[in-house]
């Protein structure tokens, strides 16, 4: 059996901390798993640090993992405090020169990715982004898709230029905000066409500084347009922040499934470990707007469905294809704005299962770690 991070939390689970009464897991105690061939270590934060159930506990975990998992793997459990955690970060904080501050009142950062592309992944994002804003929430949008930005035009933003705000002495870019949506994209800073000939470790780099120097202030939401199919902006992602899960869009066509499934593996992959928040089928059928009953599957039907059974990842819902989106994108005017036409609806549909979802992921999963490869 390969041993992945789900296992050794419900495993954890078992073992409660005796001062709350409670698991420690749902006390968010348990902090950095790592699972190599033969060795599961992590951390446990205990509230100070001479807490006499310090070594009871070491001895749970150990005795948990035996039990539940696997009696001869080897487990190594760091038993830290909350005292000592503090220090290191800000220890950490000061060597790195608080690069990471913009990033600390984001709640949730969610990848949106897709297999294929053309599928619609940068419409759904959109549109997502700019449904669940006009739900109240705080939202941003990073358009990652460095070699062929599209969210600016999306927003009909391309002309925007975002300024620089001197923030505790560090300068920091200022997101556009149209729709309710705070969003950075490289397509602000170079001209079209130019980033399409960045060698990758320059498109990376503008990647990290679009996550670290943007002011992206308190945000509930942070959806993440990454580029179609599996790439090292993939990796500077997960490497440069802790992502909450992800999201991929896929036509319900065979062909984009199948690049769909790969784009499940990646973010499932023992060195990459985000969870998968759901799919969301787009293009699901065609519907002329006046006549919204007559559903034509011209790409097949419920193909993106179906895989999230097989798969056993949520499913987030469907999205016809409908003239007025695609017009809508090209004149700036995302759908997911108007929830009373057929295309705004099933925009918040999808934005209120999203919701649900990533607050069961919340509750059910320990919080994702930077991948440090
Ligand atoms: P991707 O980001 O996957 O490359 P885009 O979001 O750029 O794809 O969409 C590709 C094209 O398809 C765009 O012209 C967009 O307006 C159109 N499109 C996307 N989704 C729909 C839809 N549900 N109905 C109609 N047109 C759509």
């Amino acid at each position: 059996m390969s041993i992945k991070k789900s296992h050794v939390i419900k495993a954890l689970r078992e073992v409660i901390f005796p001062d709350a009464g409670k698991n420690i897991i749902d006390l968010e105690m348990v902090k950095n798993i790592k699972i190599a061939s033969e060795t599961i270590t992590f951390d446990v934060l205990l509230p100070t640090a001479n807490n006499p159930n310090k070594d009871s506990l070491k001895n749970a975990c150990i005795k948990a993992i035996h039990e539940k998992i696997d009696k001869n793997i080897s487990v190594e459990v760091n038993i830290t405090s909350q005292e000592q955690s503090k220090q290191g970060k800000q220890d950490k904080q000061t060597e790195q020169g608080e690069q990471e501050s913009s990033m600390e009142s984001v709640k949730n950062i969610i990848a949106i990715a897709s297999g294929k592309g053309g599928v619609g992944k940068s419409t759904v994002a959109t549109n997502l982004a700019v449904a669940m804003a006009n739900k109240g929430y705080n939202v941003g949008l990073l358009d990652a898709d460095m070699f062929g930005p599209s969210i600016p035009k999306m927003f009909n933003a391309e002309g925007a230029q975002p300024v620089a705000e001197n923030e505790n002495g560090k300068d920091k870019i200022v997101p556009v905000e149209k729709y309710g949506v705070k969003m950075l994209s490289i397509g602000f800073f170079v001209k079209a066409g130019d980033a399409t000939i960045w060698r990758g470790p320059m498109a990376s780099n503008a990647l990290k500084q679009l996550m670290n120097d943007g002011k992206w202030g308190e945000l509930d939401y942070l959806f993440v347009d990454l580029p179609p199919g599996t790439s090292d902006i993939h990796l500077t992602l997960v490497q440069t922040v802790a992502v909450t899960g992800a999201i991929i869009v896929s036509t319900p066509q065979p062909m984009a499934l199948a690049d769909a499934v790969k784009g499940i593996s990646m973010f499932d992959h023992e060195r990459i470990q985000v969870p998968i928040v759901g799919l969301i089928e787009n293009m699901a059928w065609f519907t002329p707007e006046e006549l919204p009953e007559n559903k034509y599957y011209i790409f097949g039907k419920e193909g993106v469905k179906n895989l999230a059974q097989e798969r056993n990842v949520p499913f987030l819902g469907q999205i016809p294809i409908v003239q007025s989106i695609r017009e809508d994108g090209d004149n700036g005017i995302p759908s997911g704005a108007n929830f009373d036409t057929i295309v705004g609806k099933s925009f918040s549909d999808v934005a209120d299962n999203t919701i649900k979802q990533i607050e069961k992921r919340n509750q059910n999963q320990a919080p994702t770690e930077k991948v440090n490869t």
